[in-house]
């Protein structure tokens, strides 16, 4: 499969509570396809809220986005038919959420928004919410520069972001492992309970799940229990 439908899969069970995400999605699907819809009400939105970036995101992705694998080039695009359309997508991508998009028309009609610097393909790709698809990029990436021996300027802010991915990453593996072992339920509460908190968010941080726990606990509390659930999965082999 490729690496955009990979993507496609598995944001297509990210679904946002939030009737502004909902409606900020839609639309932005809409506008690839062409369709007239209220721009400056989308951009207000988008304006507005953070989570409704990573909504437009998935919108205009799930409605005509393509990432190519990264072991062959770096290249994020959207493409819609409307000139009117292509010029509100590079808008609100470049001015309202902090890409440099560009914009070129080829031949049969078809405006395409391309995006070709990779940090910020690997930006896009968290705005989505693919987190596997991430860590792939990352790592196909960090082999690419390994190969061809460049010292690549990772966005401090992008790098970071991948190393709480990755992290999580490990815990939601241990606890999938646990639970597959008919262990979660035998964990003692305060391990259970956050353990339960990770799956069911996946992308939240620490100091955030923290708040969720039933008990008081800090931030390194959270990162400790966690901790200790990756060496009971890694005790079972
Ligand atoms: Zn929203």
């Amino acid at each position: 499969m490729s690496f955009s439908q990979n993507i496609k899969d598995e944001i297509l069970n990210v679904k946002s509570n939030r009737k502004c995400c909902s409606k900020v999605q839609r639309d932005a699907e809409l506008l690839t396809e062409n369709e007239d819809i209220n721009i400056q009400e989308l951009k207000r939105y988008i304006k507005k809220n953070n989570c409704c970036k990573k909504a437009f995101l998935r919108g205009i992705f799930l409605g005509s986005g393509c990432i190519v694998d990264p072991n062959t080039d770096y290249h994020f695009e959207i493409t819609t038919k409307s000139k009117k359309n292509a010029n509100a997508l590079l808008d609100i991508l470049n001015n309202l959420i902090g890409f440099e998009a560009k914009l070129l028309k080829r031949n049969n009609n078809l405006y395409v928004i391309y995006i070709k610097d990779s940090d910020q393909i690997s930006m896009a790709i968290s705005y989505l919410g693919a987190n596997k698809a991430l860590l792939t990029y990352e790592n196909i990436r960090v082999e690419r520069s390994i190969k061809n021996n460049i010292n690549r300027n990772i966005n401090c802010e992008t790098a970071n972001m991948s190393k709480t991915i990755t992290a999580a990453y490990k815990q939601i593996k241990a606890i999938e492992k646990l639970e597959k072992e008919g262990k979660l339920e035998r964990l003692p509460a305060q391990l259970k309970d956050i353990a339960l908190l990770r799956k069911k968010h996946p992308d939240m941080s620490l100091e955030d799940l923290s708040k969720l726990c039933n008990d008081k606990i800090t931030k390194s509390g959270v990162n400790h229990r966690l901790k200790k659930i990756i060496d009971i999965a890694n005790n079972l082999d």
